[in-house]
C-alpha cells in the first residue's frame, strides 16, 4: 500500500498536464490517483485521451486511468494540480476549492484575486498566509494557490535577489517565448515557421502586474505590489520549449558586475533550506559564457528548474542589462505547480 499523497490532474491531456505526469513519475511524496479533462475526454482511458508528445513514455499505470469529468468527485483526491485554460479555469477551479480542494492552478484565472496566493516558492513563499483568507479555506479547508505566467517566472527569478538586497526601480523587458507556451496545436506552423510573430494575447500587462504581485509584500491588509515600473514587449518565436527574455534594470543603489553576479549565484531560499523534492539546488544560474544562456542548451538545467542568466553587461538607458532563460513547461508551469505543492504540504496546509 502506498504511503504517498494522492493527487489529481484537471486537463491532464494538455500540454502542461502531460509534463506533470511526467515530472510525478516517481515523486517521493505524491502519486496521481485521479485524472480529468474536458467532456470530450471523460470516460476514456488515458492513452485514448491524449495525444502524447513528450520523449519519455506514458507511465503504464497513468495510460490505464480512466478520465473523470472535470467535476469534485467522491474519489477526488484533496491536492489537485490544475493545468486548465482560462475559461475554463475560471468555472471549474472554484467549484473544487469550494469542496475542500487544495487547487494548485497554472491558470491565469485567479492569479490576480486579492486572496490568493501568487507564488514562486524561491521568491515569496511566505505569501500563502493568504490562504487563510479565503471563504472556502474557512468552510472546508479547501483553497485555491497559482503559480505564474510562464514568462514572468524567468523574470522575477532573476529580479527577486537583486530587489531583496537593493531594490528594482525599472525594468525594460522583451521576451521570445517558445511556441509551446501557447498549448497544443497552438500556433500554426505555417504562421511560426522562418518567423516572429509580436504579439501574445494579454501577456504583456500580465508579465507586468503578476512581476509587481510576486515581489511585493504581504501584511495584515493583503499584498502591496512591489513599486516597481515595467515595461514589456513579448514576442512568439520558433522555438519548442525555453523562454528567453532580454531584460534592462534600474537599481535603488550603485551595484558592481561581481555583486549582481554573485547575488544570483549565492541565492538559495526556502524550497532549498526545506530540500523540497522538485527544488534545483541552484535556482539562478549565472553562466559567463559570452553566447549563453540558448534555449536548446540550457533549458534543462537543475532539471528543467533553475533560471539560466547570462550576458550581465552596462546599459546605456539604465544601469545593468542581461538575458534570463526558463523552462516554460517546466518551471513556467508544472514543475512550478509541484514545488508549489510540496511547499504547501511542508507549510502544513494540506492537513
Ligand atoms: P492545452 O494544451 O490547450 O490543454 C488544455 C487542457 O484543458 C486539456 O487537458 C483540455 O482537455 C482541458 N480543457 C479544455 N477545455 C476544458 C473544459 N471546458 N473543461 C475541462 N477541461 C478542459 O493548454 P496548456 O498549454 O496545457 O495550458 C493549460 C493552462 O496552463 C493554461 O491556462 C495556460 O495558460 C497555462 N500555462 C501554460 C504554459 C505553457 O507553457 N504551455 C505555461 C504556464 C501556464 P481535452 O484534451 O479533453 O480537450
Amino acid at each position: 500500500m502506498t504511503t504517498k499523497i494522492p493527487v489529481g490532474i484537471l486537463g491532464a491531456t494538455g500540454t502542461v498536464g502531460q509534463r506533470f505526469i511526467q515530472l510525478l513519475e516517481n515523486h517521493p511524496w505524491f502519486e496521481i490517483t485521479w485524472l480529468a479533462a474536458s467532456d470530450r475526454s471523460a470516460g476514456k482511458k488515458y492513452s485514448e485521451a491524449a495525444t502524447w508528445r513528450l520523449s519519455t513514455p506514458i507511465p503504464d499505470r497513468i495510460a490505464a486511468l480512466t478520465m473523470n469529468a472535470a467535476a469534485p468527485a467522491s474519489d477526488t483526491p484533496k491536492l489537485v494540480f490544475a493545468a486548465l485554460d482560462a475559461a475554463a479555469a475560471r468555472e471549474i477551479e472554484p467549484a473544487f476549492a469550494d469542496a475542500g480542494c487544495a487547487v494548485v492552478s497554472n491558470s491565469s484565472a485567479f492569479r490576480m484575486a486579492e486572496d490568493v496566493p501568487l507564488v514562486i516558492p524561491e521568491i515569496n513563499a511566505n505569501h500563502t498566509e493568504l490562504i487563510k483568507r479565503q471563504k472556502w479555506y474557512k468552510k472546508n479547508g479547501g483553497f485555491m494557490v497559482t503559480n505564474p505566467n510562464c514568462s514572468a517566472i524567468g523574470l522575477v527569478m532573476a529580479l527577486g535577489p537583486l530587489h531583496r538586497r537593493w531594490g528594482v526601480e525599472k525594468v525594460f523587458v522583451a521576451t521570445m517565448q517558445a511556441v509551446s507556451g501557447a498549448g497544443y496545436p497552438g500556433v500554426p506552423s505555417l504562421d511560426i515557421l522562418g518567423n516572429v510573430i509580436p504579439y501574445i494575447g494579454g501577456e504583456e500587462p500580465k508579465l507586468e502586474a503578476e512581476s509587481r504581485k510576486l515581489l511585493g509584500t504581504v501584511s495584515a491588509a493583503g499584498i502591496a505590489d512591489a513599486n516597481i515600473v515595467l515595461s514589456a514587449h513579448c514576442n512568439r518565436v520558433a522555438v519548442e520549449d525555453g523562454h528567453m527574455e532580454s531584460v534592462s534594470i534600474k537599481l535603488s543603489k550603485p551595484v558592481t558586475a561581481d555583486e549582481i553576479i554573485q547575488a544570483w549565484n549565492d541565492f538559495r531560499c526556502v524550497p532549498q533550506k526545506l530540500k523540497l523534492p522538485t527544488a534545483p539546488e541552484q535556482p539562478v544560474i549565472y553562466d559567463p559564457a559570452q553566447d549563453r544562456p540558448q534555449p536548446r542548451l540550457d533549458r534543462d538545467r537543475g532539471r528543467g528548474m533553475a533560471a539560466v542568466i547570462g550576458r550581465l553587461r552596462p546599459c546605456n538607458l539604465f544601469d545593468w542589462r542581461f538575458t534570463v532563460l526558463s523552462h516554460n513547461t517546466i518551471r513556467g508551469a508544472a514543475g512550478a505547480a509541484i514545488l508549489n505543492g510540496e511547499l504547501l504540504k511542508a507549510q502544513g496546509y494540506l492537513g
